[in-house]
């Protein structure tokens, strides 16, 4: 966090350059904050190397749009996790279907939803953004944009998943484990999630964000999650900061919960605090619900303070800057 002198500096600077234009204003921040930033910050344990995916961009003074894409095709990559990207656990009737999003610091997003067969869905979602005239694009009409625009159309199913999902059609119940992380590893245990959100603020003092995630595993055959929605799954504003959130979106989207947080940190509340405020109001609405999944929210502002908060214990989310690069903390939580 901040010392009062550093925050003295940087509330100064920002009140007498209230004329000059958004990036300078960002650079005098970025300056004075006495290399608080480059920073990136991402949900759960996996957050560790894929914010040192991240790093790479940042280091160099590259741009937090790019960090952030670059950064969580990490676990998008990664064969052992279940919950994000291309070894993604499946829906009910055995298809991968992924949800991603992306936001930069203008407030230009892109997002993909149930995308099938594209093993990098940030980075379609980030063409989306880039390349057409909307904001997000589902289905088979992401996919068909993903291949005109290059992309290598794959099975995406491996045999591990396969697996999983043919025990649990033995059952077929359907009931999300909370803080799934904790329990990787359990023998019949098939029924996770878990997502990446990053944000990131580069050295010029701009954020954005990204998220990215295979959704909730054995879902309905078109179920779409709060990852790739907009103000739900992430929301970004350079003028205050950044949120983005992980668990059951449903309940997420109910409360349109990373575009809260990051209205509540506008109105003056930390990171933590906001995200704490966000839980609540979810828990509020469905106390029974509640009880029983696992919602948490992961905030950054405008100066570089992140915090978190969860229904659940066991979040974690992790920290990379210049001084440390794989720090992990146990967010707080209600229960
Ligand atoms: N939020 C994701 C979803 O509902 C899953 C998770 O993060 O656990 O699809």
């Amino acid at each position: 966090m901040y010392n009062r002198r550093k925050f003295i500096k940087v509330s100064a600077a920002g009140a007498s350059l209230a004329a000059l234009s958004r990036s300078a204003v960002a650079e005098t921040l970025a300056q004075t904050a006495d290399a608080k930033f480059p920073i990136v910050i991402s949900t759960w344990d996996f957050g560790i190397v894929a914010n040192k995916e991240a790093w790479k961009t940042l280091e160099k003074g590259g741009r937090a749009l790019d960090a952030v894409e670059a950064g969580v095709k990490i676990p998008e990559a990664d064969m052992k996790n279940h919950t994000v990207g291309r070894a993604g656990y499946p829906d009910r009737d055995g298809h991968v279907t992924l949800d991603a999003c992306i936001m930069d610091d203008f407030g230009n997003c892109g997002s993909v939803a149930a995308i099938e067969h594209i093993a990098h869905p940030v980075s379609v979602a980030r063409l989306v953004m880039e390349k057409t005239p909307h904001v997000m694009l589902v289905g088979e009409g992401a996919t068909q944009f993903a291949v005109e625009q290059g992309f290598k159309k794959e099975k995406l199913l491996t045999p591990e998943s396969e697996k999983a999902w043919k025990e649990w059609l033995k059952t077929a119940k359907y009931s999300p484990v909370i803080n799934i992380e904790n329990k990787q590893g359990i023998p019949g245990n098939q029924y996770n999630h878990d997502t990446i959100g990053m944000l990131a603020i580069d050295a010029k003092g701009n954020l954005s964000g990204a998220c990215t995630t295979s959704g909730m595993a054995f879902k309905m055959h078109g179920r779409v999650g709060d990852s790739p929605i907009i103000g739900a799954g992430l929301y970004v504003d350079n003028e205050v900061g950044g949120a983005t959130s992980t668990g059951v979106g449903e309940e997420v989207i109910r409360n349109v919960g990373s575009f809260l947080v990051v209205e509540l940190m506008r109105q003056g509340y930390s990171p933590e605090d906001a995200c704490k405020e966000a839980v609540k109001r979810i828990i509020k609405k469905k106390p029974e619900t509640a009880k029983q999944i696992q919602v948490g929210f992961l905030a950054i502002n405008k100066k570089g303070e992140y915090g978190a908060y969860a229904i659940q214990s066991g979040f974690s989310f992790a920290v990379c800057n210049a001084e440390q690069q794989d720090l992990l903390i146990k967010g707080k939580s209600i229960y």
